[in-house]
């Protein structure tokens, strides 16, 4: 089939790489010069809301995805009638507004930290009294990797807060004193087969996901994620892999976030299951049944972000993958997988892996 992605980052490019190996063509639309996944298929350069362009994708292409969630739900509005649009824009809507993906959790009694809408300085006031300190108060859109985010840790950073975020739509949420953070991803077609990988645990360095583990062995969690994942992808009627970021607290989890698409938390599937994120999503958006998502080993994932270190080049006996992009402070670059017989052996392995990209980057490092 010809597959065509919204998005050509470093998403698109393993997605591209997915697909190609299961006999599908690609083409990519993205408003960068030179993105990652020009690499794999021909860039249509144009901006997301472009409708022209979305246009031309569309009556290229047998079905449609994307690969982040900033998408226009309006211009892909435009173009359903020219190809199926897979995950479903109203899995997009959700992703895209903080509070209407609360409502959702909410609706799906998925449980969740609480939260206030914030429209105003009377707003605030109010959440702080309902909700307590601290608050993290969020931009209700576009907010991604812990931007266009303020920790309100005392009423004296009122001021401030609403001079860093105010005159948009916020919303305000308690702050969870989480044990640690997990992901769960899942797949659906459209028969309703649905697949899970096993809970991943993640450890975020200054609002971006540095580390993933796999498996985060609970038995427990691990039975109510599938449980929350399969009310959401039932729900949404939802076609393709699906990200659901969650706060565990004793033997709770609290939904943070949902990414209506292949997630940084799932690149250890590339090697450390037996299907990755990648190949399932595209089976799922061409009509196919998942294939199996059991784990390989344990394996440990930590991302490259601002720089690319030589000594990350020389590490054998690990997968590096670079995205091919121009280095930026902050900037996701390229990761490093490892596979190991244990858990034990893969973080003695991830924390020296660390250790090194952590020297050899000065990117702040972790308690691993
Ligand atoms: P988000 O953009 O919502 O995924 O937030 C980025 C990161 O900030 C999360 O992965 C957490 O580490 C942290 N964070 C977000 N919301 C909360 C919260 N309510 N309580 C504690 N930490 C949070």
């Amino acid at each position: 089939m010809r597959i065509g992605i919204i998005g050509a980052g470093q998403l698109g490019q393993m997605l591209g790489y997915a697909a190609l190996d299961l006999g599908h063509e690609c083409f990519f639309l993205d408003p960068a010069d030179k993105p990652p996944a020009a690499a794999v298929g021909p860039v249509i350069q144009a901006a997301f809301d472009d409708r022209v362009a979305l246009a031309i994708l569309a009556e290229k292409c047998d079905v449609l995805t994307y690969e982040f969630e900033n998408v226009p739900v309006a211009a892909l509005a435009d173009i359903a009638d020219l190809a199926p649009i897979y995950p479903p824009p109203e899995a997009l809507h959700h992703a895209q507004d903080r509070l209407a993906e609360k409502r959702l959790f909410q609706d799906l009694n998925i449980p969740l930290p609480g939260f206030r809408a914030i429209d105003s300085t009377r707003d605030l006031q109010e959440a702080i009294g309902a909700l307590g300190l601290p608050l993290v108060i969020k931009t209700r859109r576009f907010g991604y990797d812990g931007k266009g985010q303020f920790v309100m840790r005392d009423a004296e950073q009122f001021d401030a807060a609403w001079q860093a975020l105010g005159g948009r739509a916020l919303i305000a949420e308690q702050w969870v004193e989480f044990d640690y953070e997990v992901s769960a991803i899942g797949v659906r077609n459209a028969k309703g087969d649905i697949a899970n990988y096993c809970l991943t645990r993640n450890e975020h360095v200054d609002g971006i996901l540095r580390i993933s583990r796999a498996p985060a062995d609970d038995a427990a969690l691990t039975e109510l994620a599938t449980t929350h994942m399969r009310d959401l992808l039932e729900h949404l009627n939802y076609v393709g892999v699906l990200a659901l970021e969650m706060f565990v607290v004793g033997h709770v989890l609290l939904a943070n976030e949902f990414a209506p698409r292949v997630h940084n938390s799932g690149h250890w599937s590339i090697e450390g299951a037996a299907t990755s994120q990648f190949t399932n999503h595209i089976l799922a958006i061409t009509g196919q049944a998942p294939r199996p998502t059991d784990n390989l080993g344990y394996t440990g994932m930590i991302n490259l972000i601002g720089t690319i270190p030589d000594a990350a080049r020389q590490l054998t006996a690990c997968s590096l993958h670079d995205y091919g992009k121009t280095p930026r402070p902050g900037r996701k670059l390229g990761h490093i997988t490892i596979v190991a017989g244990s858990a034990a052996a893969r973080d003695r392995k991830l924390s020296k892996i660390n250790e090194i990209v952590t020297k050899s980057s000065g990117q702040s490092g972790t308690g691993t």
